[in-house]
Order: structure tokens, then C-alpha cells, then sequence
């Protein structure tokens, strides 16, 4: 089910165990931010059908890191089309040199066969398509290619498993994940301007999403135990 959240943003909460998927449409552009796991792939095509769309017009896609929840529906999107894929450095690295071990996909019994990542993300990088800008911020912590985006000068931000609603957080037990970097990637987020947060999991924060990053950012900081 698709979510409006603004002029051509689209929110798709997750079935199962995908992340959450937002298409967006801008110029020539029709963008997916994460994937989920590619196992409801046919799901997705008919909510993308309910916008003009489908999953052969998708042209990029930008992932907030690279586990197989959120990386999965790549493959499906490979097979019929050859969107552009964009990740941080920090993971696309390991997977263009054909080490797919940082999406976790042995762990979850997935076969995920080897693709490149054609755009390589970094701190402050800059994603244009058409009217739409994003920029890049790197928020290691749940991973080492973590990042949260904002949609420039639409007060949202996409939060991937970093930020959750709640006072919730990303978890930090995976390979690569750090309590004390997660904790410091909240603390920036929670200083961040924006008022809607697109997490890559459970629900939007629709509004007043800032507060909800200070509140995770104080329940993450008594969890971990780290003061200051
Ligand atoms: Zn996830
Ligand atoms: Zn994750």
C-alpha cells in the first residue's frame, strides 16, 4: 500500500521481513529507496502499477546500507531492468569486489548472486534527480555503510535502520555494527533539521520526527551506557 507522503514520494511499509520502500517519481527519474528482500517483488510491481509505474521503469536505486532486507529486491529489479544502484562506500566497496558477506545473505540462508554498485555514496554526497536533491549523510552504528538522507528542502529525512519511531533504534549486533558509533550517528541525526522521518522499518514519523531522533538518541545512550 502506497503512503503520500509529498508531491511524488511515495512510502511503501514493509511486508514480512523487507524494509520499508519508497518510490519516488522526479523528471526522468523514478527512484526506489531500498528494496526489501526481493521476495515481494510482484507485490511491489502492483503497488508501483497504481502510480503509472512498475519495476522495469525503476531507473535508481538508492540504498540507506546494504543488508539483505533492504538490498534483496535489487535482484528482481536486475532482471528486468538495469536501474543505476547507489551505496556508501564503507559496503560498496566489499560488494564490487564481489564479497557480498556485509548484506548478511549467508546468515539468512538467501542466495544473492554478485551485481555491482554503480553510484559509491560518501559523507555529503549530493544525489540529483530532476527537481529532487538528496543529500548524503554517513550514520555508521547498525552498519559501516549506514546512511540517513535528506530530501533537500522537503523536511524529510530517510532514516534507514538507524532511527526508528519511538524512542527505537537499529540494532548493533550484526558484523560491523558499534554501539558507540550508532549512539554518535543519533546524537547528529537529533540535530539534524526535519520534521517527517522515513525509517527502514515499522512506521513513518510523520511529525516532529526530530524529537522523536532525541528521544532515541537518549534511550540508545542509557542502553549503551555512554555518558556525556
Ligand atoms: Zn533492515
Ligand atoms: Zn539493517
Amino acid at each position: 500500500m502506497l503512503d503520500q507522503i509529498a508531491d511524488s514520494i511515495y512510502f511503501i511499509e514493509s511486508r514480512s521481513f523487507d524494509s520499508n520502500i519508497t518510490y519516488i517519481k522526479s523528471g526522468n527519474h523514478e527512484i526506489l529507496v531500498d528494496t526489501g528482500t526481493g521476495l515481494y517483488s510482484s507485490a511491489l510491481d502492483r503497488d508501483l502499477q497504481t502510480q503509472g509505474s512498475s519495476l522495469e521503469s525503476i531507473t535508481d536505486v538508492v540504498l540507506t546500507h546494504c543488508h539483505i532486507d533492504h538490498i534483496g529486491g535489487v535482484v528482481p529489479l536486475l532482471e528486468v531492468g538495469s536501474p543505476k544502484l547507489y551505496l556508501h562506500k564503507a559496503e560498496a566497496e566489499s560488494i564490487n569486489s564481489g564479497d557480498m558477506s556485509p548484506t548478511l545473505s549467508d546468515t539468512f540462508g538467501a542466495d544473492l548472486p554478485l551485481f555491482k554498485i554503480d553510484v559509491i555514496l560518501e559523507e555529503g554526497s549530493l544525489i540529483d534527480f530532476g527537481d529532487i536533491r538528496l543529500k548524503v549523510f554517513h550514520t555508521p552504528g547498525h552498519s559501516a555503510g549506514s546512511i540517513v538522507m535528506r530530501v533537500e528542502g522537503s523536511g524529510i529525512l530517510f532514516t534507514g535502520d538507524t532511527l526508528f519511531p519511538g524512542g527505537s533504534f537499529g540494532r548493533v549486533d550484526f558484523p560491523t555494527g558499534d554501539p558507540l558509533k550508532l549512539v554518535e550517528s543519533l546524537r547528529r541525526i537529533s540535530e539534524m533539521e526535519f520534521e517527517i522521518g522515513l525509517p527502514g522499518h515499522m512506521s513513518a514519523m510523520k511529525h516532529d520526527a526530530r524529537r522523536s531522533a532525541l528521544t532515541s538518541y537518549q534511550m540508545a545512550k542509557n542502553w549503551f551506557n555512554v555518558s556525556g
